[in-house]
């Protein structure tokens, strides 16, 4: 409906003859999808919400020349029920802070000029002008930016690794397959803000001593490639790309590959292999990619989430992003906020920031008034979080050591109505069958692992069986050759040790 929302505005205009005096701007995501189509009015920030083709001839009418605001399109705060007309008063985005996303909603993604004016490619020149590699390396690492794909590994350091390396040819990679379901921040960047991914790739590269950067996405992302593919040709066009970049004896290019959709292939191992064509499975580390990537040179993957962290910490310093967040979680998360709560959608907060105040001021509280049950963080193998759990700060360590993780960002919230054993079932069912069927424990043992739980949910399993669940998840989770596999078991294991007595009532003996 945007599209068709933004050419009705356009028309409106023109019919009033002010098409000259009004630009209509399509961005990225605001984030809000729960109250999308979203139509935000510069420069009064007025925020209308769930907007319709037929609203645009009042907009222009009512709003951009009668100077009224709207009242029915306004968002209805549910505490006070009273309409609120900027984005800055509403609980949704008061507790955000927007610093990989901050761009999108804002910009023009395909008009670079628009990113250049909030500084964009200022990180870009002057690391080429003023910072040799070591120094670039050195401001993230010192900055604490951990990798936001799921491992939580120090980004300096996995630049500097791959920094350190003498070859011929080295390769900057950004993942972009975002394979957990419900998740889309990655996408969501690079449809709202294509070229901190392109500059963030041209700063590693110069840091690592490669003229290369690869950009794995998934097919299924049409409008993220699009973007991609306009933001390279005008990075190219203003000399941002391409030979000698500012002047100097620094070239950089970037090439798009497109993935199939395999939740694999976003291991970085699986993710090279894919690349060169062959199949989309992980090998043993070491040697980790820094040493041996694509086409057995050296590559430093990052996901894209990470990359949109570094043009800003180069901008504003290292010291400024290592004082937001926790001692050892520094920067934001973003987080695809979904399942029973009321306000569903894509928000940004400080690490530090807890579940609840995620749950119950960014996310308006549970669906329907009903009670709480579990928080599903980490995509499909992450962990089912509890009450008890609520006031935890979320970090990559918390959510460890709590059994969950933090994976790219999932989280589903589930209520009282929901059964956590169908719930742990049902992203086992995901994890066998996107297993690539490698390694036995997770090829084989998985499988086992579902059929369990199988018996279990039809009536016909017995105490043994649990025993059996949790026996079997822990063997999976120490011997599965890649995190896929090490992490699967998470939702049963989880499950099992918080909703214990759930599991009892769906066994025969009971004893
Ligand atoms: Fe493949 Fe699973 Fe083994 Fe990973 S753990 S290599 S996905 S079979």
């Amino acid at each position: 409906d945007s599209h068709i929302i933004a050419e009705r505005l356009q028309q409106a205009l023109e019919r009033n003859n002010i098409a000259d005096k009004v630009d209509i701007i399509t961005t990225g995501c605001f984030g809000f999808c729960e109250k999308g189509p979203i139509v935000k009015i510069i420069p009064d920030n007025t925020f209308y919400t769930q907007v319709v083709p037929d609203d645009a001839d009042e907009i222009v009418g009512e709003h951009i020349i009668g100077g009224r605001k709207i009242e029915r399109l306004l968002y209805i705060d549910p505490k006070t029920e009273k309409t609120v007309s900027d984005s800055k008063h509403m609980d949704f985005y008061r507790k955000q802070m927007r610093i990989a996303l901050r761009n999108c909603g804002f910009i023009d993604p395909e008009n670079i000029e628009e990113y250049i004016a909030l500084d964009g490619y200022m990180a870009l020149a002057d690391s080429l002008l003023h910072k040799k590699p070591e120094e670039v390396i050195d401001v993230i690492k010192r900055s604490g930016l951990r990798g936001r794909g799921g491992g939580g590994f120090p980004t300096g350091k996995k630049w500097e690794f791959a920094h350190k390396q003498q070859a011929d040819m080295k390769y900057v990679v950004c993942n972009a397959d975002e394979g957990d379901p419900g998740a889309f921040m990655d996408r969501s960047i690079m449809e709202g803000d294509p070229h901190s991914i392109v500059e963030a790739m041209a700063v590693c590269g110069y840091s690592i001593g490669s003229p290369k950067g690869l950009v794995y996405i998934r097919a299924e992302y049409p409008l993220a490639i699009q973007r991609l593919k306009i933001a390279i040709a005008q990075a190219r066009e203003y000399g941002l790309l391409g030979k000698n970049i500012f002047g100097t004896d620094f070239s950089f290019d970037i090439e798009i590959r497109y993935g199939a959709g395999a939740f694999v292939c976003g291991e970085e191992t699986a993710l090279i292999h894919s690349m060169e064509g062959k199949r989309g499975e992980p090998t043993l580390k070491p040697p980790f990619p820094a040493e041996a990537g694509y086409l057995g040179k050296p590559t430093n993957v990052n996901n894209v989430e990470t990359l949109a962290n570094i043009p800003i910490i180069l901008t504003k310093g290292a010291e400024w992003f290592a004082a937001i967040g926790t001692e050892r979680s520094k920067g934001t998360k973003v987080f695809a906020l979904a399942g029973k709560i009321n306000n569903v959608g894509l928000i940004e907060v400080p690490m530090g920031t807890t579940l609840r105040e995620v749950i119950y001021e960014i996310g308006g509280g549970i669906k329907g008034g009903k009670k709480f049950k579990a928080v599903q963080t980490g995509g499909p193998s992450g962990g089912c979080l509890t009450e008890k759990h609520l006031d935890t700060p979320i970090d990559f360590d918390n959510l460890l050591a709590e059994g969950s993780m933090m994976g790219s960002g999932g989280m589903i919230v589930m209520d009282e109505d929901d059964c956590m054993v169908s719930v742990s079932r049902f992203y086992l069912d995901f994890t066998v069958e996107e297993s690539c069927g490698k390694c036995t424990p997770c090829r084989i043992g998985n499988k086992r692992l579902l059929e369990l739980l199988n018996k279990i949910t039809e009536g016909r399993g017995t105490m043994k069986d649990l025993d059996a669940l949790s026996t079997l998840g822990k063997v999976i989770k120490d011997t599965a050759l890649c995190g896929l596999g090490q992490t699967s078991p998470n939702p049963v294991l989880s499950t099992l040790n918080n909703f214990y007595d759930e599991y009892v009532e769906h066994v025969r003996d009971k004893t």
